[in-house]
C-alpha cells in the first residue's frame, strides 16, 4: 500500500493506487506538512484501508462502491484509459478463492505470497510514551499486574541443555552464571569492536568503557537511533508520528552465560531492560547519584559509579547464580537443523 508519497501541487496521479487490473484507492489518509523538510505528504493512519474499485477496461467502468462519487470514478477510469491505455487493456485476473490457499510452514515463507498462517502470539510489547502514574489500588493496575504475573508463570524453567537440545522457542527461564558482558556495536560503526567485560576486568576498567559511546537518542516510543538534520534537530521517527518525544537509551548489550553444564550462549539485552539492570539513568550517567561514597567520605557517587558496580557483581568471582527469563527463538530448516537462534534477556534477578 502507498502509506506515503509526495503530493503534487493537487492530488495524487490516479494511477498510484492502481494495480494492473484492479484500481484501488486508498482511504483514511491524512495530509502532514513537515516544516523541516518543506515537504507535503499523505500519511496512512489506523483507519486506511485500501479500497477495491473493479476492473477497468478500455470499455467497461465498474459500479461505484457507496463511499465513493460514481464521477470522480469515471473520471479516473477516463484517465487511465486515456493515459494509461495498457493497464484497461489487460485480461481480468481469477478471483482468489481463499479456501484453496497453502498452510506453508514459517521457514518455508518467500516473500509476495499469500498463504493460510496458524501462529501464536510468541511475545508483545507496549509502548510507554505519555505515561500517567496509576494508583496502585486503582483496579487497572491491580489487571495490569496480575496480568503480568500470569505471563511470568508461563516461561518454562528449563536448564541451558535441555533448551539447546530441544531448540525450544519461547519464553524460558534459566538458572545461569553470567561470564562476559558486552555492548554491541551499531551497524554502520567502523570502530573497533568493543571491549568484552569479564572478571578480570578491573571496575576502573569498566568505568572507562562506560565512558566511551555507549548510549544514544533514540525515538521515545519505539527506541530507533535517530539521526540529526543539518541544523544538529533530531528528524522525526516516521513510523510513530505523531509522538515525537525522543529519549536517552544504553546500546544493547550481549551477556554471555553458562548453565549447569559447559554450553554456553549469549543473551542480547534490550536497552530499557539494561537501564534497569544498571540502576542508572543513560541521560545523567556522570551527574550524582544521591547516594554518598564509600570511599571517599563527604563524596558523592555518580551514576556512572553505580552502573559499574552493578556490571562488576554480576561478573565478578564466585559467580553467582542468576534466574533470567529470556525469550529463545529458534530457526530451523526441515531437517530441525537451526539455521537462526537467538536469545533475548526478558527479566533477570539474583538467585537468593
Ligand atoms: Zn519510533
Amino acid at each position: 500500500m502507498a502509506a506515503r508519497s509526495t503530493l503534487g501541487p493537487n492530488c495524487l496521479p490516479p494511477e498510484t493506487f492502481c494495480s494492473s487490473q484492479v484500481n484501488s484507492d486508498v482511504v483514511g489518509l491524512r495530509v502532514n506538512h513537515d516544516k523541516w523538510r518543506g515537504e507535503t505528504v499523505l500519511q496512512s493512519t489506523f483507519s486506511s484501508k485500501l479500497l477495491n474499485l473493479g476492473t477497468v477496461s478500455s470499455s467497461n467502468t465498474p459500479p461505484a462502491p457507496k463511499q465513493v462519487h460514481a464521477r470522480s470514478l469515471a473520471s479516473l477510469c477516463g484517465f487511465l484509459r486515456q493515459q494509461r491505455p495498457l493497464l484497461a487493456s489487460l485480461n481480468a485476473r481469477p478471483p482468489q478463492d481463499l479456501k484453496r490457499l497453502p498452510y506453508v510452514n514459517l521457514n518455508s515463507l518467500r516473500t509476495n505470497t499469500l498463504v493460510h498462517a496458524w501462529l501464536h502470539v510468541a511475545h508483545t510489547q507496549l509502548g510507554t510514551a505519555h505515561v500517567q502514574a496509576l494508583d496502585p489500588a486503582h483496579p487497572k493496575a491491580q489487571e495490569f499486574v496480575d496480568q503480568r504475573s500470569i505471563q511470568r508463570e508461563t516461561s518454562i524453567e528449563l536448564d541451558l541443555d535441555t533448551l539447546l537440545s530441544q531448540k525450544y522457542s519461547g519464553a524460558v527461564e534459566l538458572r545461569v552464571q553470567v561470564t562476559s558482558f558486552h555492548f554491541q556495536d551499531f551497524l554502520t560503526s567502523q570502530r573497533a569492536p568493543r571491549a568484552v567485560l569479564d572478571n578480570s576486568t578491573p571496575l576502573d576498567g569498566i568505568v572507562a568503557v562506560l565512558n566511551d559511546d555507549i548510549t544514544y537518542t533514540g525515538c521515545g516510543l519505539c527506541a530507533t537511533e535517530l539521526d540529526t538534520d543539518a541544523n544538529g534537530i533530531y528528524v522525526p521517527c516516521y513510523p510513530c508520528l505523531p509522538h515525537t518525544a525522543v529519549r536517552r537509551y544504553y546500546r544493547p548489550g550481549m551477556l554471555t552465560v553458562r548453565g549447569q553444564g559447559s554450553s554456553q550462549v549469549r543473551v542480547q539485552v534490550p536497552p530499557v531492560l539494561l537501564q534497569k539492570i544498571l540502576e542508572a539513568p543513560p541521560d545523567k550517567l556522570h551527574r550524582s547519584s544521591g547516594e554518598a561514597s564509600r570511599h571517599t567520605p563527604g563524596s558523592k557517587v555518580k551514576h556512572i559509579q553505580v552502573a559499574a558496580e552493578k556490571i562488576h557483581s554480576l561478573l565478578s568471582l564466585p559467580r553467582k547464580v542468576m534466574v533470567i527469563t529470556i525469550q529463545s527463538h529458534f530457526l530451523c530448516d526441515e531437517n530441525s537443523v537451526p539455521v537462526a537462534q537467538d536469545f533475548t534477556l526478558l527479566d533477570l534477578q539474583f538467585s537468593s
